[in-house]
C-alpha cells in the first residue's frame, strides 16, 4: 500500500460554538499555500483511478499538477473542460463516495483531498477571472434548445449545448436561477453566491434565462417542441414525500422542502425584513438520515431552537448523509436518536403540534437498498416533546409536466422513462436528466446525465439521426421498458 509521506491537509472550518449562531459557511477553504502542499502529495498515477469515481470524467491528476506547478489559469482550464460549476461540486459533491474512495491513498484513510482543491481552484478563478481564458464557444448553428429548470443539471446542459454553437433559453419557475443549489442547500455548506457567480458564468456563454415561467401551464412541452428544435427536461424531484400519519397536517410540520425553501429561498431568518415567515421551534425534530435531514436540523439550530433531534429508523451506519456533514451537526450539539420512527403527530386543542409519538426499531434482513431492513419493536413506543417537526424523508417529480405532456412515460414513482446514455425520453425531440429521471440524488450524477444527453442532442441537431417521429424506435430499434 501507499504511504503518503504527509497526511491530507485540513481544511479550516468555523468553530461550531460559533458557527451554529450564524448562516456563514462552515468550511473556510484552503489557502494557495495549503493547496499547493495538498496537490503535491499527489502521485499523478498512470492510471489514474479517481478520474473512474467521478461522473463527469475530470482529469484529476491534471488539475492537481497544475495547482504543483502554480499555474492556476491552467488548473481553472482542466477543471472547467469537464465541469462547469466547479465551485458547486468542491463545496458539495460526495468526493469519499466517488473520486476520493478510488484514490490511491484511500485505503490508509489519506486520500488526496480532490474536491478541497476543486474547491480552491474555482475560488481562486472568481477573484482572478481577468487571468483565466474564457470559455470557447463554436460557431453558431442556427439551433435552438429549450433548456427546463435551472439546477445542476439544466445549467450543465445549457452550458455543453452553448459551447456547441446552439442557441439555449432556460426556463425557470421560480424568481431566481439554481434549483436546490439555491432553494434547497443553506449557505453555510453552499453560499448562494458562489452559485450566483458559476450561473453568471453559464449566461455569459449566450444563455438566455426566462424566470417565473412554469412549463406545463404557461407554455407546454409541445408548445415548446413547436418553437424549438430540441427540449431538455431537468425539472428535478421537487414534491416531498410524506409519511401518511396522523397528525400530520398539525401546525408546525412542515416538508423539509418547505422549510429549506422558507429559510434559503425567502431568507425567512431575516424576517420582517423579508416577507416570509417561519416558525422557529424551540424543541425540533427532523425525521430522516440523509443530507436534506442534515440541512434542516442545522438551519433549526441556527434560527434560534434549543434543542434539535433527527429520528432516523435505521442506525448511524446506514445514514446516507455525507460524514462530514453527520460529524459537524454533532459537534454543534443536534441529538441523534437512531432506531427509531414516528407513529403520531401529536396536537393541543388548537391542532398545533405538540409531540410526536415514536416506536423504536430493529434491524432485519437487507431489503432491495442492500441496507438491513428496519422492524418495529412491539410495545417499544416513546413520546417525543416538541413544536417543530421537518419531515425529510424523499422527494419525487411534480406531475405537472407529464399530465400536461402525454408522450412522457414515467415509472410508478412519476419520474421520467429515459435512456440511460442518451437522456431521451419517450417523446421525439425531448431529452431528461437529474433527479427527475432518477429520483433525489446527487448533483454531480445529474451533471453526468446532462453531459450525456448534450452529446446526443448535439447529433440530432445536426441531423446524425432520422426525422423527430421516428426518433426514439428507429434509434433504440424498440420502445423503452417502463
Ligand atoms: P433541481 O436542482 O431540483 O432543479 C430543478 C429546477 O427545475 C428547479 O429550479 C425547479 O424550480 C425547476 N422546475 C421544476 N418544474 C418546472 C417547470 N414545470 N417549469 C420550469 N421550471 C421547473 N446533492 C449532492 O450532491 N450533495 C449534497 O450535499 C446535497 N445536499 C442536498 C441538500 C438538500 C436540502 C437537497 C434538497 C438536495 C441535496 N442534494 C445534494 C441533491 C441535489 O441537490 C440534487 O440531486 C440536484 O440538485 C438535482 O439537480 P436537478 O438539476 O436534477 O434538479
Ligand atoms: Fe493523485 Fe490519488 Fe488520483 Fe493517484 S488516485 S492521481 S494520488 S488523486
Amino acid at each position: 500500500m501507499n504511504k503518503p509521506k504527509i497526511n491530507r491537509v485540513e481544511m479550516p472550518r468555523q468553530k461550531a460554538d460559533k458557527r451554529k449562531g450564524n448562516f456563514n459557511e462552515v468550511a473556510q477553504g484552503y489557502t494557495h499555500e495549503m493547496a499547493k502542499t495538498e496537490a503535491s502529495r499527489c502521485l499523478q498515477c498512470k492510471k489514474y483511478p479517481c478520474i473512474k469515481g467521478c461522473p463527469v470524467n475530470i482529469d484529476i491528476p491534471g488539475f492537481i499538477k497544475a495547482i504543483r506547478d502554480d499555474d492556476l489559469p491552467g488548473a481553472v482550464g482542466v477543471l472547467k473542460k469537464d465541469n462547469i460549476l466547479p465551485g458547486i461540486c468542491g463545496r458539495v459533491c460526495p468526493q469519499e463516495t466517488q473520486c476520493e474512495e478510488l484514490c490511491v491513498f484511500n485505503k490508509s484513510g489519506n486520500a488526496i483531498a480532490i474536491g478541497r482543491l476543486e474547491r480552491f481552484v474555482a475560488d481562486w478563478e472568481l477573484k482572478n477571472k481577468d487571468k483565466v481564458k474564457p470559455v470557447a464557444v463554436s460557431r453558431s448553428t442556427g439551433k435552438k434548445v429549450a433548456v427546463v429548470g435551472s439546477g445542476p443539471a439544466s445549467l450543465t446542459i445549457a452550458a455543453d449545448l452553448a459551447r456547441m454553437g446552439h442557441d439555449v433559453t432556460l426556463f425557470e419557475a421560480l424568481h431566481t436561477t439554481g434549483g436546490v443549489l439555491i432553494y434547497g442547500i443553506p449557505d453555510f455548506r453552499l453560499p448562494s453566491e458562489i452559485v450566483g457567480e458559476e450561473v453568471d458564468n453559464i449566461k455569459a456563454l449566450g444563455v438566455k434565462v426566462e424566470l417565473n415561467y412554469l412549463i406545463g401551464t404557461i407554455e407546454s412541452v409541445d408548445e415548446l417542441l413547436g418553437r424549438f428544435d430540441a427540449v431538455f427536461l431537468g425539472t428535478g424531484a421537487g414534491l416531498p414525500i410524506f409519511m401518511n400519519l396522523p397528525g400530520e397536517n398539525l401546525s408546525g410540520v412542515y416538508s423539509a422542502n418547505e422549510f429549506l425553501t422558507r429559510v434559503n429561498l425567502m431568507q425567512a431568518y431575516r424576517f420582517p425584513e423579508y416577507h416570509t415567515p417561519v416558525k422557529v421551534g424551540k424543541q425540533v425534530a427532523v425525521i430522516g438520515g440523509g443530507n436534506v435531514a442534515m440541512d434542516a436540523a442545522r438551519s433549526a439550530l441556527r434560527l434560534g431552537a434549543d434543542k434539535v433531534y433527527v429520528v432516523y429508523r435505521r442506525s448511524e451506519a446506514e445514514m446516507p448523509a455525507r460524514r462530514e456533514e453527520v460529524e459537524n451537526a454533532y459537534e454543534e450539539g443536534i441529538e441523534f436518536i437512531f432506531l427509531a420512527n414516528p407513529t403520531r403527530f401529536l396536537g393541543d386543542e388548537k391542532k398545533v403540534l405538540k409531540a410526536i409519538e415514536c416506536i423504536r426499531m430493529e434491524l432485519g434482513e437487507p431489503d432491495s437498498s442492500g441496507r438491513r431492513r428496519p422492524l418495529p419493536v412491539s410495545g417499544s413506543e416513546f413520546t417525543l416533546d416538541v413544536d417543530v417537526a421537518i419531515v425529510a424523508l424523499g422527494t419525487n417529480p411534480n406531475p405537472l409536466i407529464t399530465s400536461t405532456t402525454p408522450d412522457l412515460k414515467t415509472t410508478r414513482w412519476g419520474t421520467l422513462v429515459c435512456d440511460e446514455d442518451t437522456g431521451r425520453t419517450t417523446c421525439p425531440g425531448v431529452w431528461a436528466g437529474g433527479d427527475v429521471v432518477t429520483g433525489s440524488a446527487t448533483v454531480i450524477s445529474a451533471m453526468g446525465a446532462a453531459r450525456r444527453a448534450a452529446v446526443d442532442i448535439d447529433k440530432y441537431l445536426k441531423g446524425d439521426y432520422i426525422r423527430p417521429g421516428q426518433y426514439w424506435r428507429e434509434s433504440k430499434g424498440e420502445e423503452p421498458a417502463e
